[in-house]
């Protein structure tokens, strides 16, 4: 899955493992939670973490609820579920992948 590249301009704030904020392992990297957004570091400037196009996860037995025992993020409108190092939005009756 790719990922866009949105930089972040005017973001001031370093995000760090005692920043304050969140962690979200998200695949090979760390989001910060950040006022609904997931940042992530990228060559000396931080992107919003965003989706591009549509990752339906197959096979998703697993109902994410509040209390499902996945840690839960606030993200724009929506919440994602930490699973596995993914990012999981309920979508439609599905799980997104993203
Ligand atoms: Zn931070
Ligand atoms: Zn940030
Ligand atoms: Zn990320
Ligand atoms: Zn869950
Ligand atoms: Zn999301
Ligand atoms: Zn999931
Ligand atoms: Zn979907």
């Amino acid at each position: 899955m790719t990922t866009l590249h949105e930089e972040h301009s005017a973001h001031t704030h370093t995000h760090g493992p005692a920043c304050g904020h969140a962690e979200v392992p998200h695949g090979d990297h760390i989001d910060y939670a950040h006022d609904g957004h997931l940042h992530r570091a990228h060559d000396g400037h931080w992107d919003e973490c965003e989706p591009s196009g549509h990752n339906a996860h197959a096979g998703h037995d697993h109902r994410h609820a509040e209390g499902c025992g996945h840690a839960r993020v606030q993200h724009g409108d929506h919440v994602d579920y930490l699973h596995d190092g993914h990012r999981h939005a309920e979508h439609d009756g599905h799980w997104d992948d993203h």
